[in-house]
């Protein structure tokens, strides 16, 4: 199969829905151009799911020529902090994307505040000094339509002093809210007076200690949008219950038309992707910090070594749907191999608890030196030396002494080449005490090396020398958890007891000395074994890896 065809990227395809919509739109001058944003809430790390919302949002205006802006949803002063907005702007570049504005819901405040007097003045919202429980209790249920407050019918100059008392901080968090004035008996809940500003004296982030009463989801997003004329407001399903009154709102001040689409989020087998579960396991310390390469988050994915190209690439292929679904982490897996496969260095690195291999007929202190490619699928690109000596490592796998006949690695009387050079024949098997192998003492063949004559044998095994080995640290991950859907937890239950124990494991290895050298700032593959990025903890003396991904797998995209 060819690979690079499958990465999806060039392959013609069906449009999704939002392509449709947005040729619609633009084929029937609904719009000129394109206009789209991404809203995060600066309240922790960007994971894969966002990614997801992250690709369609920067990639639908660049498919169309249109723009995409970045704006924090900041309503919430006391989640919210400098800390996430500034690592959610180096996650969004690193992921490929550059957005036309930096913006903040918080820009708005005055405008929002304004329209919210506008509303007040035409009989359309009021301050009511209900609690939030007695507030709730109103509201009715699907099948029994709400009760009015009894401040609904104050009148607008009342609503108005009271409003403007609210945003003077003349009231203690919780005494009073504004609603809007719709309907109590609306089938749909959202319209059965919906809050629009609740009192919070805490400070935030961007304008300090300048407000203490905030605006409301519902009545912010929207009018956000339409101040920056978003015309696609692209958002996950379970805003679709939000869309009427999204338009109630613009529709009402009669302001720039954007409107809201809704797409499926991205859930992912052994993932948690929400962000509250997240800040928990960092906070509890069930993992380093937030960019953990176990953890779901871009900065823990770079770690592990997972590319913006792999990732693009993933969120290109899983497509966009109106149905949730979860999708198959190996499928990201396998674009994360697809990708360094083409790409990455090869090197050679023994791990864990090696075989010692000496060859008895090779000069003592002699050191031959090959090159060797750095990338197979180029044996004429660029290339590392590596040295060959007497005393060699290998992995402890890589030999059997009572192998079945279709063990092609090293046994004993067998013969094997160590790649790149020659082929050896294991003559003497020595034990400690206990009877664990601790050194294989063979043979080579001198006619088999880079000049010598082509000799055919089944099995190659990778090796080291070990005066020149570098010694690494290698940290093996596997997933954070044993369960495949981490969204249906059974009842009683908490997703802390699905944490995999064996989720990370710390080896030694033994490295080719180009390893230390290697410069290309992505995933290494450590041959026949898999893909290692170098990590952020590595100095002079100690490099330290981490696993991206193995090398192969059974499993195949459909
Ligand atoms: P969480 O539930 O993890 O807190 P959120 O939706 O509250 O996530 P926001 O910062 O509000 O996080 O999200 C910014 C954008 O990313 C929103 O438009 C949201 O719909 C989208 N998004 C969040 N999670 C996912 C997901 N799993 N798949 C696709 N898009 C997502
Ligand atoms: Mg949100």
């Amino acid at each position: 199969m060819d690979a690079a065809k499958n990465m999806g990227a060039e392959e013609p395809r069906k449009l999704n829905f939002l392509e449709e919509i947005i040729e619609t739109d633009l084929r029937e001058g609904k719009v000129d151009s394109i206009m789209t944003r991404f809203p995060p809430e600066p309240n922790g790390y960007l994971h894969l799911g966002h990614a997801k919302s992250i690709c369609l949002n920067f990639g639908l205006a660049q498919k169309y020529g249109g723009k995409t802006n970045l704006r924090f949803d900041d309503t919430n002063p006391t989640k919210e902090d400098t800390e996430y907005v500034d690592s959610i702007k180096e996650d969004i570049k690193w992921l490929g994307f550059d957005w036309a504005q930096e913006l903040y819901a918080s820009d708005y405040f005055d405008q929002l505040y304004q329209w919210a007097e506008e509303l007040i003045i035409r009989g359309l919202a009021y301050v009511d000094d209900q609690t939030q429980e007695e507030i709730s209790r109103g509201r009715g249920t699907v099948d029994k339509p709400g009760v009015d407050s009894p401040y609904r019918d104050r009148t607008p100059e009342e609503n108005l002093r009271l409003f403007r008392e609210m945003r003077d901080g003349r009231y203690a968090d919780g005494e009073k809210v504004l609603r809007a004035k719709i309907d109590m008996a609306h089938p749909n809940m959202m319209f059965r007076d919906p809050l629009l500003y609740r009192i919070k004296h805490a400070s935030h982030h961007r304008t300090g200690d300048k407000w203490c009463i905030y605006p409301m989801y519902d009545y912010t997003h929207g009018q956000c949008d339409s101040i920056e004329h978003i015309t696609h407001s692209i958002c996950t399903l379970e805003f679709d219950v939000h869309r009427p009154l999204y338009d109630w709102f613009i529709r009402t001040l009669g302001i720039f038309p954007s409107h809201q689409y809704e797409f499926a989020r991205l859930n992912l087998t052994y993932t948690l992707m929400s962000k509250r579960k997240l800040l928990e396991l960092v906070q509890k310390n069930y993992v380093s910090g937030w960019d953990d390469p176990r953890m779901p988050t871009l900065c823990g994915v770079r770690r592990r070594g997972y590319t913006p190209e792999a990732l693009r690439a993933f969120c290109e292929k899983i497509g966009v749907s109106k149905r949730d679904q979860l999708m198959d982490i190996q499928l990201l897996e396998w674009c994360v191999r697809q990708d360094l496969n083409a790409r990455s260095n090869r090197y050679m690195v023994v791990q864990d608890d090696p075989i010692r291999l000496t060859i008895t007929n090779w000069e003592p202190g002699r050191v031959e030196w090959f090159d060797c490619p750095l990338n197979p699928a180029e044996p004429e690109g660029a290339a590392r030396a590596v040295p060959f000596t007497g005393e060699l490592l290998i992995d402890r796998a890589d030999f059997m002494e009572d192998a079945p006949k279709k063990f092609f690695r090293l046994k004993p009387g067998g013969e094997v080449r160590l790649k790149y050079t020659y082929i050896i024949k294991c003559e003497e098997v020595v034990k400690d005490g206990d009877g664990k192998v601790v050194e294989l003492r063979c043979t080579y063949d001198p006619t088999t090396g880079k000049d010598g004559e082509y000799r055919a044998v089944k099995g190659t095994i990778h090796w080291v020398s070990a005066p020149h080995a570098k010694e690494i640290e290698v940290r093996l991950y596997d997933r954070l958890f044993t369960q495949a859907d981490m969204n249906s937890i059974p009842e009683g239950h908490d997703y802390k007891e699905y944490l995999n124990p064996d989720s990370l494991i710390v080896v030694k290895g033994y490295a080719e000395p180009a390893l230390a050298q290697d410069a290309s700032g992505i995933a290494v593959q450590f041959e026949r074994n898999g893909y290692y990025f170098r990590d952020p903890d590595s100095t002079e003396e100690k490099l330290v890896f981490n696993k991206t991904t193995s090398l192969k797998d059974s499993y195949r995209p459909e």
